[in-house]
């Protein structure tokens, strides 16, 4: 099936005509094109964007939440054809993309359709002065945004939303390696009465494509997820055209398991947060550190249960491990397990490419644990992004605290305790934007959502996104 770009609500090829090949990763198999869009047709998209927003700043918020609620009603009645259509991109598990990622698009819309109708602005009383003050929070214009592969519609929406529900219009791209649902998501804007031009899908390479909505001279802000390199390029490009910027980049994250933890509940979401999407989510917990009393027994138990998972094809619904999201990537997270015996680590499980019957050229690989003991290996310090975690013991609380920051990256961190003065001191000290304590991945849409240190630049989810998608004018009226 050939993509096309979503511009001033229709769908249209690229102006010269360049396409690169979209693969299906659970066969290896080319199964379409997708255009790779040059700066004229972000231009076009720029136009019809810029020309919309009059109109759509000015649309009363009752408006503005009417249509984002029907584009969140049309994706769960198309719910069994989108998760086919992102499984099939990605290479996920089809049960996970009809569990998580096209429910969560939904809500995504649902959301900031509610949300836009709480949101308020501050005034102040300067009490004495005979003054009052009030802060406009005004859309910004056109504004881009740019997102990854591993939550295709997941993470698009997850910024359009908020984008477009405060009366900015979008100019986006997703990810070109998984650009299916999001071109469907076009047919459903139509469909939920979107007016034309508020929502502009440019599809293509990010050297290219994405490379042009960042450069735009009008465009006026960047949301922006994926990899931290291309984070640290995005803000050297648009930091000297004083664009906001919204970067939500890698993750290496510790989850932290202490003996007094309620074992059994830590041990199924540790399969979760270690494994689910093929370890392909920036909030993984990628290196595990578990107390040393109960680290063989943890090893043992962990072994079992990441034995029982089923690596097959992402279309069976018994399938837990998918296929990765392409042959490079593949390779890389390979690599990364290749170098575990030049830095002392011990592959306990997995480890090899697996060949699934049927799907002789898919790319997958096994669940792999690796143990580690220096927590300065690369394996520990990079971000591998895959179906790859490493586990290593502890003794003492400033210990594994130590650990868990000796990193460059501070996304989000995971602790199994009971006790509350640790929970309290580690949700302090732990330098990241995120903590989840004895549980991983519940979300509350009105949290704030973002990295420190390497991870990232600013913070979505609930007001803080309206408000990064919006100008604040303060007015000061002496009476
Ligand atoms: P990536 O940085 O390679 O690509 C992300 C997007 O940026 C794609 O749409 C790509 O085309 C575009 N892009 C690439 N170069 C560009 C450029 N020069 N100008 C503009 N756009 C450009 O990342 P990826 O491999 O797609 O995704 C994986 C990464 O995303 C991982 O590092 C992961 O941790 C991160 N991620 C972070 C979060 C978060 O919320 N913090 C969520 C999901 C994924």
């Amino acid at each position: 099936m050939n993509i096309k770009n979503y511009i001033n609500g229709k769908f249209e090829d690229p102006i010269h005509g360049a396409y690169i090949d979209n693969y299906n990763p659970s066969r290896g198999e080319i199964y379409g094109q997708t255009p790779n869009s040059s700066k004229e047709d972000v231009e076009k998209a720029y136009k019809s964007a810029a020309k919309a927003f009059p109109s759509w700043s000015n649309t009363t918020l009752d408006e503005r939440s009417k249509i984002l609620s029907k584009i969140a009603d049309l994706i769960l009645e198309k719910l069994e054809v989108l998760a086919a259509a992102e499984s099939k991109d990605n290479g996920k598990p089809i049960s996970l993309a009809k569990q998580i990622d096209i429910p969560r698009a939904a809500s995504n819309f649902q959301f900031f359709a509610n949300a836009i109708t709480q949101f308020s602005s501050e005034s102040h009383e300067s009490v004495g002065l005979n003054a009052v003050n009030f802060t406009l929070r005004q859309p910004l214009g056109v504004v881009g945004c740019i997102s990854p592969w591993n939550l295709p519609l997941y993470l698009f929406t997850w910024k359009i939303a908020p984008a477009i529900a405060s009366g900015n219009c979008v100019v986006a791209k997703p990810s070109e390696i998984t650009p299916m649902t999001a071109y469907l998501l076009g047919e459903i804007c139509n469909e939920a009465g979107l007016p034309k031009g508020i929502l502009n899908i440019v599809h293509g390479l990010g050297t290219s494509t994405g490379q042009a909505i960042v450069e735009h001279p009008n465009i006026k802000a960047i949301s922006f997820t994926g990899g931290t390199k291309t984070g640290a390029h995005i803000a050297r490009v648009a930091a000297p055209m004083f664009k906001k910027l919204s970067l939500e980049l890698g993750g290496k994250n510790p989850n932290i398991i202490f003996a007094d933890c309620d074992y059994d509940k830590m041990l199924a979401t540790t399969i979760r947060s270690s494994f689910a999407n093929q370890g392909q989510i920036c909030l993984c917990g990628s290196r595990i550190f578990v107390e040393e009393k109960i680290y063989e027994k943890f090893k043992n138990d962990f072994i079992k249960k990441v034995a029982e998972l089923k690596v097959g094809n992402p279309s069976e619904e018994t399938t837990n491990i998918g296929a990765m999201v392409s042959k490079e990537h593949l390779e890389k997270v390979k690599r990364y397990i290749d170098i575990a015996e030049q830095e002392n680590g011990k592959i306990l499980f997995g480890g090899n490419k697996v060949e699934v019957r049927g799907s002789e050229n898919g790319y997958y690989l096994q669940p792999t644990i690796i143990e580690v003991s220096d927590n300065n290996c690369r394996l520990n310090q990079e971000e591998i992004f895959g179906p790859v975690v490493t586990v290593m013991s502890f003794k003492t609380d400033e210990e594994v605290l130590q650990l868990a920051n000796d990193v460059k990256y501070g996304l989000s961190a995971t602790l199994w305790t009971n006790n509350l003065s640790r929970t309290m001191q580690f949700s302090k000290q732990l330098q990241t934007g995120i903590v989840w304590v004895n549980t991983w991945m519940l979300r509350d849409l009105r949290t704030t959502f973002g990295g420190a240190k390497e991870s990232g630049v600013g913070r979505e989810g609930g007001f803080e996104a309206l408000r990064f998608f919006t100008e604040p004018k303060n007015i000061c009226i002496e009476y």
